[in-house]
């Protein structure tokens, strides 16, 4: 696969990075995902917006421009032949000694992205996964798209040996969001997910799920619910770039509503697969 390193397609065998990238030493550095459906990228300037967001929440610049960055993009979906899959995109604060001040003005952030081949998951969209409420350990800054995932790693782990797909934070009694994705309930037709806030992550898919409530008729909340209220939910569901819209069948081997995906939850699929680009199906 050719990865794209400082301005250049390498290789990824042919790929040095420093060991003194701070990305390396402090996981200082910001980065994110963007799908590929059928060869285009999807929601592309949102994403790569939010990369300049989370960079300036860290005082760190982007050493290209929002349109730079799209052309990379395309350029390792170009050169890799992706069809269904991401890119992934990363900025560190550059190569500096190993202090934790920032280094000289003139130190160059190091950009780098590659692309991947990666199905929708169909299977988990249709039959829903099964997931486990864990303490929100993190800190307090969750709505930078940060490369420091040590609590949102540990909690995804937690998750898998507990033969689960997801971790859902609860911080101070509040669902927050999942390791690496956002939360939403059901409850007599009405959406609730917490509000965009410190506390979580403003997920793109997040943004287009209640968009598409709004244009089909569905009312949302943007409203905190506590552990106990999710387990009464009639339907409940977490969004991602590459998970979309998966069902929530389960929650701490406790089963939510009806145990499978409920109608409201497959009305908002089958909205998003009419806006994506897609004319085939995933794996
Ligand atoms: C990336 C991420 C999400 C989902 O955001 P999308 O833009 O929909 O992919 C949610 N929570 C966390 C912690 C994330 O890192």
């Amino acid at each position: 696969m050719i990865h794209f390193i400082d301005g250049q397609f390498l290789a990824k065998d042919s790929i040095n990075v420093s060991i003194d990238d701070r990305g390396y030493y402090f996981g200082d550095g910001v980065y994110e995902v963007v799908k590929v459906y059928d060869g285009e990228l999807y929601t592309a300037e949102e994403h790569i917006e939010r990369l300049f967001q989370s960079a300036s929440k860290v005082k760190m610049t982007v050493p290209y421009s929002e349109q730079q960055l799209i052309d990379i993009a395309k350029e390792l979906v170009k050169v890799n032949g992706i069809v269904t899959g991401h890119i992934y995109m990363q900025v560190t604060r550059g190569v500096a000694a190993r202090v934790h001040q920032f280094p000289n003005p003139g130190t160059a952030p190091v950009v780098t992205a590659y692309a991947v081949h990666n199905p929708r998951p169909m299977k988990t969209i249709e039959n829903g996964v099964r997931t486990i409420i864990v303490d929100d350990i993190r800190w307090l800054r969750c709505d930078i798209k940060s490369l420091n995932l040590l609590g949102n790693v540990l909690a995804k782990q937690e998750a898998y040996e507990a033969g689960c797909a997801e971790a859902i934070f609860v911080r101070d009694g509040i669902v927050t969001e999942g390791s690496s994705s956002n939360m939403f309930g059901i409850k007599d037709g009405v959406v609730y997910t917490h509000p965009a806030s410190n506390l979580i992550l403003n997920g793109i898919t997040r943004r287009v799920v209640l968009k598409l409530c709004e244009q089909n008729g569905i009312t949302v909340k943007e409203e905190t619910f506590s552990p106990d209220e999710a387990l009464e939910m009639d339907e409940f569901f977490m969004t991602s770039t590459t998970a979309e819209i998966t069902p929530v069948i389960m929650i701490d081997g406790k089963a939510i509503g009806s145990g499978e995906p409920g109608p409201i939850t497959k009305k908002l699929q089958e909205a998003f697969t009419r806006q994506i680009p897609v004319s085939v199906v995933g794996e």
